[in-house]
C-alpha cells in the first residue's frame, strides 16, 4: 500500500515527498510543528493540538498556511489515505521558501505546510516494566514553550539517553531541577502521594497529554503540586513518570541507574494510565 504525505497541497507518495531547499525550515529551523496522538482510529486532544500550533505560529509570526477548517480536513484525508487505526500525525509549518536570509522574506511568501502520519502499536493500559532516564543539563533557548523543530539540544540528549540505555533524557536547569523530558513532561509522586509536575512557563513545553491529565488528577482527587522538583528529589520519590502523546503516561523506574521507590511501577502511574488510555477511546473514529 503506498504512505501518503500531504505537502504544500498534494498528497503525494510518501517516499517521493520533499520540500524545496530554500524552504526556511530546512536552512533555518525557522517552522513549528504538531504531534497528534490517533488511538483506535480517534484523534486524541486535537483541539488544545490545534490551538497550540495556533500559539507557536503567532509567537513566531508566521501565518497559518491554510484555514484551521482546511487543516482539521487534511488530517482527516492523509489518516483515511493511509488507513491509519493508531499512531500519529506529524504536521509541520515553516515561514515558507525564500533566498536564504536570516531575517524574515521582506515579499510576501506563502508558510509551508507538510504532514505525515505514522503507524505504531496499539498502545495498551498495561503499563508494562516501566523505562529508565538519564539526566542531563538542559541547553535549550529560553523559550521552550514554543514547539519549533529547533531540536537539536533534546537530539543530542536523547541519543546520550539511548547510549546510556535509557528511554527518555530528564533535562537539569542550573539550579539543579529537573524542567522536562526531551520530548515529553516529567512527573514525580512523593511519598505522601502528592503529584509534583513542573509549573508551565517559557522553561518548558505545555504538553496537551499534561493537561489533559491534571483534568484526570483532579476528577480522581489525586493533590497536584506545580513546582521544580529536584533530581534528588526525584531520586528519592515514590514512583516517577513521563507524559506525551506518544507516550500517553509511562512510568520511569530507574534514574541514572536508581531505582525509583522499589524499582516497579508504581500504582498511581498504573491508574494514571489506565485512565488516559480509557480518555484516549473517547471521541469519533476517522473512518
Ligand atoms: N515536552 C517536550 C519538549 C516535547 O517535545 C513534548 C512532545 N510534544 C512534550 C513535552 C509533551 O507534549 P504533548 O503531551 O503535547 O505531546
Amino acid at each position: 500500500m503506498a504512505r501518503y504525505a500531504y505537502v504544500n497541497g498534494r498528497y503525494v507518495e510518501h517516499r517521493e515527498a520533499s520540500v524545496h531547499i530554500e524552504d526556511r525550515g530546512y536552512q533555518l529551523a525557522d517552522g513549528v510543528y504538531e504531534v497528534v496522538g490517533i488511538r483506535d482510529g480517534k484523534l486524541i486532544d486535537e483541539k488544545p493540538h490545534i490551538d497550540r500550533l495556533d500559539r507557536s505560529l503567532k509567537e513566531l509570526r508566521i501565518d497559518w498556511p491554510v484555514s484551521r477548517n482546511t487543516l482539521g480536513f487534511i488530517i482527516r484525508e492523509l489518516m483515511r489515505k493511509n488507513r491509519l487505526r493508531d499512531g500519529l500525525v506529524y504536521m509541520q509549518v515553516t515561514r515558507g521558501v525564500s533566498r536564504r536570509d536570516h531575517g524574515f522574506p521582506t515579499t510576501p511568501v506563502k508558510p509551508a505546510l507538510v504532514m505525515t502520519t505514522k503507524a505504531t502499536k496499539h498502545i495498551v493500559a498495561d503499563a508494562g516494566p516501566g523505562v529508565a532516564v538519564k539526566s542531563m543539563p538542559d541547553i535549550r533557548w529560553e523559550r521552550c514553550d514554543i514547539k519549533t523543530v529547533a531540536l537539536l539540544p533534546n537530539v543530542l540528549a536523547k541519543q546520550a539517553a539511548r547510549e546510556a540505555g535509557a528511554y527518555e533524557a530528564w533535562l537539569l536547569d542550573a539550579n539543579g531541577c529537573i524542567t522536562e523530558g526531551a520530548s515529553t513532561n516529567a512527573w514525580i509522586v512523593t511519598h505522601d502521594g502528592e503529584l509534583v509536575t513542573r509549573q508551565t512557563d517559557n522553561g518548558i513545553l505545555a504538553g496537551i497529554t499534561r493537561h489533559t491529565l491534571k483534568s484526570i488528577c483532579n476528577s480522581l482527587q489525586l493533590k497536584l503540586v506545580e513546582r521544580p522538583f529536584s533530581l534528588d528529589e526525584a531520586k528519592k520519590a515514590k514512583e516517577a513518570f513521563i507524559t506525551s502523546a506518544t507516550s500517553f503516561v509511562t512510568p520511569v523506574v530507574k534514574i541514572d541507574g536508581e531505582k525509583v521507590g522499589d524499582g516497579k511501577v508504581g500504582d498511581t502511574a498504573k491508574r494514571l494510565r489506565e485512565e488516559y488510555v480509557r480518555f484516549s477511546e473517547a471521541g469519533e473514529a476517522v473512518t
